[in-house]
């Protein structure tokens, strides 16, 4: 009998989804190597092929690729439930940018996205783009629990605890972009935060940044109507209009939101190939308005989702993301049959990793891609019988189904415990702050 190859997991799934394929395989199993996804195939061939150091899974479990989170704050986890029921407007001068003009600091983004980091592996998310200050804080806490991101520093044009002017952001930007460029795990981008808080000078001061280093662009663009009326005030013309005008729109750009767009500039998103990161649940709980997603999709936009912030939404849940979208456009439309099942999962899962310029690396389950991978499991009454596994995903399934979350080969929560840090102390720590925060 021929020697096995050793390998590191071998996994076991009655459902397989690669996101390669449009349906399910079937009693499949995937094995893992070092980081990488080394083989998949029929369990019974990959069982005789390889010796694995761990075997895991099962009939009653769905192996697919780990969520990707295209838009959030991560650190605002210790923000969350202080404010709500607001405009987004006073939201944020009254009570979220005084909030961090007090707290905000390297200390406060370390911890905070240590639990923002444990609550999105324990909802399958296992690539996130971030989107706050004190980028080397995020970046310590991410890499601990092993989680892959992009990470990006914020830019404004007022001063703040992080810096003054423009030329002292972007140069800590520029620091803070050599040091993680050849990161594994977390990469970096530059993200000028809106054109309400950013002028053309600064946005194409950050966009030039972002070509030297060949990374991405996360911006707010058209979240509510009063930034519309605002850039008309300010620039003549829309959001899209302007940011089209000052030449900065192009595959690099992931704009999220997207609510107060016309017909002309969905055209311009899908002939820039701009990256579009649907935040529904925050714009839902800002009022601020719903995205014209299937509009987007029918021209070719690159439309994939975002949790925003825990403090606008309130959670970092992907997949409540895709059953909101899914049914409200839906019912928006008087169509049931927009944003199908098996395109709101490749929303959340390879076309979020192209969004980010991880398209090569995670998003589906192929030979040679990092294994970034979640498995669900489907032995509950929730789930039980299920006959189309896209369906249960979208309209079924919650974050608990989520048993084993893996990044990059590494396996961080297995059957429900995460294993990758310490919870209790991440939640202590969370406790500490918010006493501190609410005095
Ligand atoms: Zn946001």
């Amino acid at each position: 009998m021929p020697l096995k190859e050793k390998v590191d997991y071998l996994l076991k799934a009655g459902y397989l989804l690669t996101l390669e394929s449009d349906e399910p395989e079937r009693g499949w199993a995937v094995a893992v190597k070092g980081a990488l996804i080394h083989d998949l195939g029929p369990y019974p061939e990959m069982a005789l092929k390889y010796d694995p150091a761990m075997e895991t899974g099962g009939e009653h479990k769905l192996l697919m690729p780990g969520f990707v989170n295209t838009h959030t704050h991560a650190p605002m986890v210790y923000l969350r439930g202080i404010a709500d029921d607001l405009p987004l407007k006073d939201w944020l001068e009254k009570h979220i940018w005084p909030l961090e003009a007090k707290w905000l600091g390297p200390e406060f983004v370390e911890d905070a996205t240590r639990l923002a980091c444990l609550e999105m592996m324990r909802a399958g998310i296992t690539t996130f783009c971030d989107m706050y200050f004190y980028g080397e804080s995020a970046a310590r806490s991410v890499k601990e629990l092993g989680m892959r991101a992009v990470i990006a520093a914020g830019i404004v044009d007022f001063p703040t605890r992080v810096a003054r002017t423009c030329e002292e952001y972007l140069a800590r930007a520029e620091d803070f972009i050599r040091n993680f460029l050849k990161d594994e795990l977390t990469r970096p981008a530059i993200a000028p935060h809106s054109v309400y808080t950013c002028g053309p000078e600064s946005l194409k001061k950050a966009v030039g940044l972002a070509e030297k280093y060949n990374i991405i662009i996360p911006i707010h663009v058209s979240e509510t109507r009063w930034e519309l009326e605002e850039s008309n005030r300010l620039y003549g013309q829309t959001t899209i209009k302007f940011l089209e005008k000052l030449g900065v729109l192009s595959k690099r750009i992931v704009a999220a939101h997207c609510v107060w767009v016309d017909d002309d500039e969905i055209d311009i998103l899908a002939r820039r190939e701009v990256g579009v990161s649907h935040c529904i649940e925050s714009n839902l709980k800002l009022a601020s308005g719903i995205a014209p997603v299937p509009k987007m999709l029918a021209r070719g936009v690159k439309v994939t989702f975002g949790t925003d912030g825990a403090a606008s939404n309130n959670d970092l849940n992907i997949m409540g993301e895709i059953a909101t979208s899914a049914k409200v456009h839906k019912a928006l439309s008087e169509d049931p049959t927009v944003l199908p099942s098996r395109t709101a999962i490749k929303m959340a899962t390879l076309w979020g990793a192209e969004a980010l310029g991880l398209g090569g690396k995670t998003g589906s389950i192929k030979k040679g891609k990092a294994a970034d991978l979640i498995m669900l499991d489907l032995d509950k009454p929730r789930l039980t019988p299920m006959y189309n596994a896209w369906s249960h995903l979208v309209y079924a399934a919650l974050p608990s189904d989520v048993e084993s979350v893996m990044v990059n080969g590494k396996l961080l929560m297995h059957e429900r415990k995460v294993l990758a840090a310490d919870e209790q102390a991440i939640l202590a720590r969370a406790r500490e702050w918010a006493a501190r925060i609410s005095g």
